[in-house]
Order: structure tokens, then sequence, then C-alpha cells
């Protein structure tokens, strides 16, 4: 079968390293939505038509590399790709059925000729990348196609990016490997150098509030909110949506101007676990700043602008007197750099107390 060649200026493209806090969003947030086919996947018909149309003309890299931020759909279309390849009824539409044996059990994660590695503990463990790589030596049980999925191919730690690194320099025959990050750069540049780069992107605040309210029945106010608070991820917001973030977010503010944001909860969490604690500390440093963005915003513009607090107006009207420009930029620098600090691992005690003492300076 004739390949694509593959990009060998992939790794000096990379796109900037994501944070460790985006990557853990990643692992959680990935819609789990039921898609018919990809033409329910929004806001990736680049990243989809160039999938279909490898698949259409036969010229299939035999890896792929889908990076793009967390909840955009890379999973599902990594999904829906390996189900086009081993579906019994694809051939005419480019599209997988949805209905034959191939299609159920793909969805179901039960095809024997399609294999996920997931992360056990930290990393992805080098015995699951060699019996996955063993299963593609060896003939298709059901379809001609066998496809390795590495949903979070950046906790590939160099042991296992060695093992995957022997099989796609030599691959078997009729063999797909999709490994899916945030960017190449969390990925070892020997790998993604053999893989074929699909760059996923965030969805546009309007899309994403559309998608919200027609499919997932959000208030157009709260979609509205959502959208802003998630950088283009539909995982995220969704994320946000079941935790009632909306709801929720006003009393964090009214904590913050108190002086009563118990930030001690995050830090004294020896029993909880470390990404629940980031993910928290994340939710809230958010919160807080669109609030303070949305003062940012309702000064220079002296007047109401486009509040991502869209339910705030008038407090945040009344809220931008009290501070300078000056003040709240240096609120939202401490945020920023507490955000930072976290998902480089500093500790969280310092960092959260720094940002306190600039939060509440008078
Ligand atoms: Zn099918």
């Amino acid at each position: 079968m004739p390949f694509t060649p593959l990009d060998k200026n992939a790794a000096s493209k990379r796109p900037i390293l994501s944070n460790r806090l985006a990557s853990l969003s990643e692992q959680k947030c990935e819609e789990q939505v039921f898609v018919t086919g990809f033409k329910e996947i929004i806001g990736q018909e680049s990243a989809i038509s160039f999938l279909r149309s490898a698949y259409s003309a036969r010229r299939l890299a035999h890896a792929y590399v889908f990076v793009g931020p967390d909840g955009v759909g890379k999973r599902t279309t990594a999904l829906k790709f390996a189900q086009l390849l081993v579906c019994e009824d694809s051939k005419k539409t480019d599209e997988p059925c949805e209905k034959c044996p191939a299609c159920i059990k793909a969805r179901g994660s039960a095809h024997p000729d399609i294999v996920w590695v997931n992360t056990e503990g930290q990393f992805v463990k080098i015995d699951s990348i060699r019996q996955a790589c063993r299963r593609l030596s060896l003939k298709g049980f059901e379809s001609s196609y066998k496809v390795l999925i590495v949903p979070q191919a950046q906790y590939l730690n160099d042991e296992s990016s060695n093992a995957l690194l022997k099989t796609l320099e030599e691959p078997s025959a009729d063999t797909v490997i999709i490994l899916i990050a945030p960017s190449l750069r969390d990925i070892l540049p020997t790998i993604a150098s053999r893989c074929q780069r699909v760059v996923f992107s965030s969805l546009d605040r309007e899309s994403l509030m559309k998608l919200l309210q027609e499919k997932f029945g959000v208030a157009k106010q709260e979609s509205s909110y959502l959208a802003a608070m998630s950088d283009g991820s539909l995982g995220r917001a969704l994320r946000y949506f079941k935790g009632q973030l909306f709801a929720r977010k006003n009393s964090f503010i009214k904590e913050a101007f108190d002086q009563r944001l118990r930030l001690d909860d995050f830090i004294d969490v020896s029993k909880q676990e470390r990404t629940q604690r980031d993910e928290k500390i994340e939710e809230v440093l958010g919160v807080l700043s669109s609030w303070f963005r949305d003062l940012l915003v309702a000064k220079a513009c002296a007047g109401a602008g486009v509040f991502i607090n869209i339910d705030r107006e008038a407090d945040i009207m009344r809220a931008c007197r009290d501070l300078s420009f000056g003040e709240i930029e240096l609120k939202l620098v401490a945020i920023a750099d507490t955000l930072n600090e976290i998902s480089r691992n500093v500790n969280a005690r310092i960092s959260l107390t720094k940002m306190r003492v600039e939060l509440w300076k008078q």
C-alpha cells in the first residue's frame, strides 16, 4: 500500500508546550458523547477531511499524531477513524456506517483489531506498548486493518517510546497507529518525526455556545459563560457544566472579595489526589481571573462590554471603579503566575499565599 511521505520537519514546527493542567484535563474531559460518523464532530473540518481523503485515496500513513487542545474531539476523531478503517460498509461513503458489527464493537472498545493503550499510573507502560505492538505484527482478526491508539501519548516515557519506535520504523502492513497529545513537544522528536501530524483547533466561542445550547440544552447565559471559560474546549465546557460552575462561581468571587476564599482547602489535601486538587485550583483561579478580566474590559470600554460574567454586569460596572488599571493587571498577573507555578509543581502553599497577598492588597 502506498503511504504519504512523513513530515520530517514536524518536530521543528511544534506548537508551544501546553501546560500540565491542560494535560490533566485531557485525561478527564475529552467528550464522552455518542457521535454518529464524522459529521457531528464540530469545528474540526480540516483535520477530518484530511483523514477522509487519505482513506478514500488509500494513501494512509502508518502513523498519525493528533495534536491540539484538550476536549476538542481528538479522541472521538481517532475512534471514528479507526471505525472507518474496520467498518464493513464504509467503502462508498468514507463514513463509518455505525450499524455493522465492526462499528458497534469499535464503539464499545471491543473490536479485536483496535487496541487502545491507556496510561497506567503516571505513564503509558512499556509492557502495554510491547503487547500492543506484538498484536499489530499479527494478521487482523476481523478486519484487514489493525489500529493502535494511544490517547495520552504525552505520558509515553523513554522506555515505552523506544518500544513504540521499533514498530514505527518497521510497520507491518495495514497498520495504523494514532497518538494523541496536546502538542508535538509532548512527544519524543524521534517518535513525532515518524508520524503524520494532524492538527486540531480550539472551537470558536460562537460554535461552542451553539453546541452547548443545541446538543446539551444549556441555557443561553450559562452557555455564554461556559464557552468563554473553556478556551474552545467542549470537553472542558461540559466538565464545568456537570460541575455546575455557573451556579457556584459567584460564591467563589464573593469569598475572594470577603477575603474568605478558603485557599487552605486546596493546600491541605494530603489524602486527595493531586490531580483533583489541581483541577479545583484551576477552576477557582479561572473564575477569579474571568472576574478581573471583566473589570478590565469595563474600565477600557468605559461602559458595559462583552463580559464573561454575563449575569453580573451591574456589579462589574460598580466594582471596576474601585481599582485602577494597574491594580487589576497586577491581580491578573498574580493569578496567572500561580496557575503557571502549580502546573510546574512549584509548592502550592507558597504560590497561593503569594497570590492571596496580591489579591487582597488594599
Ligand atoms: Zn460499520
